[in-house]
């Protein structure tokens, strides 16, 4: 009973600004990782899985362990569905208990867009779960999801404002000039975009493809209306890194239970630095 929608605590997000931080998981070790040092840091957080994941992991191995999670740290917080784009599949997920989602079908044309997102909301608001959507897209690869740079689009604010009247989604991801996974220089982000996007649009904003962005670049951009910033690329890397590394120390390492510790402390750090650089420890 603990799984939350994302709408309440975007929403005091945006009130009081400063943003939550979603962070994408794949196993037990990444959801205690998140999950333990949220709670430590009173921090409101999203726990995030691209439809990969839910593949390798299985959905209700994931639904149970974050109810259990939520449960024993007496912590509400919300296991999302990220870049979700088969409506069955949603729906299947949605009764099975997730109560925050992301529907995307940025790559639509903009009519097509509006119509698969507006379906979504109809049915996810009857369970009272809540529904993000992108506009423009976003370039970089998300595991199956790779959308080539020339193929990227930035959001068009007034656009953006008929977009979320019409579906009547509860947040939306903006493409600004980031993208996922890594970047190769350093990233621009369209400050002005953002902020005649947020003079238009009342809604909670998402900042996708965090990883990688300076903090200072972050801090601007939640400070004009990203409520919710998306990691994922910085966990895997800090996770896998300490993971090789360990294995090149103990060659004959063979213990998951010793050789994931240095990894979980890695993914630890970098939960912790983005929690500060959201502003939203002490925020529950
Ligand atoms: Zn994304």
């Amino acid at each position: 009973m603990y799984l939350i929608s994302s709408q309440e605590m975007l929403k005091k997000a945006q009130r009081e600004c400063y943003a939550v931080p979603a962070f994408n998981i794949h196993n037990l070790e990444t959801i205690q990782v998140v999950i333990d040092t949220a709670k430590q840091m009173q921090s409101p957080v999203i726990l995030a899985a691209t439809p990969a994941t839910y593949s390798y992991a299985g959905i209700q191995y994931l639904i149970s362990i974050c109810k259990t999670a939520a449960s024993i740290h007496h912590f509400p917080f919300a296991l999302h569905l990220d870049h979700h784009e088969n409506i069955s599949d949603i729906q299947t997920k949605i009764e099975a208990g997730i109560r925050s989602i992301m529907i995307d079908a940025s790559h639509h044309p903009f009519e097509e867009n509006i119509d698969i997102v507006s379906k979504m909301v109809a049915f996810s608001h009857k369970y009272n779960a809540s529904v993000e959507a992108e506009l423009g897209r976003l370039g970089g690869q998300e595991d199956d999801l790779i959308v080539d740079h020339k193929d990227s689009a930035f959001t068009d604010p007034d656009a953006a404002k008929e977009y979320v009247e019409r579906t009547r989604i509860d947040s939306l991801a903006v493409a600004i000039g980031s993208a996922h996974g890594l970047y190769k220089g350093e990233p621009k982000l369209d400050f002005d975009r953002l902020a005649k996007i947020r003079n238009k649009v009342d809604i909670p904003l998402v900042l996708h493809g965090a990883s990688g962005i300076p903090e200072q670049m972050v801090k601007q951009s939640i400070s004009l209306g990203i409520c919710k910033v998306n990691v994922a690329t910085e966990l895997k890397i800090a996770f896998s890194d300490a993971l090789k590394q360990d294995f090149k120390l103990h060659p004959d390492a063979n213990d998951p239970r010793h050789y994931m510790q240095p990894a979980k402390a890695a993914m630890k750090k970098i939960v912790e630095d983005k929690i500060r650089i959201c502003g939203s420890a002490g925020k529950l």
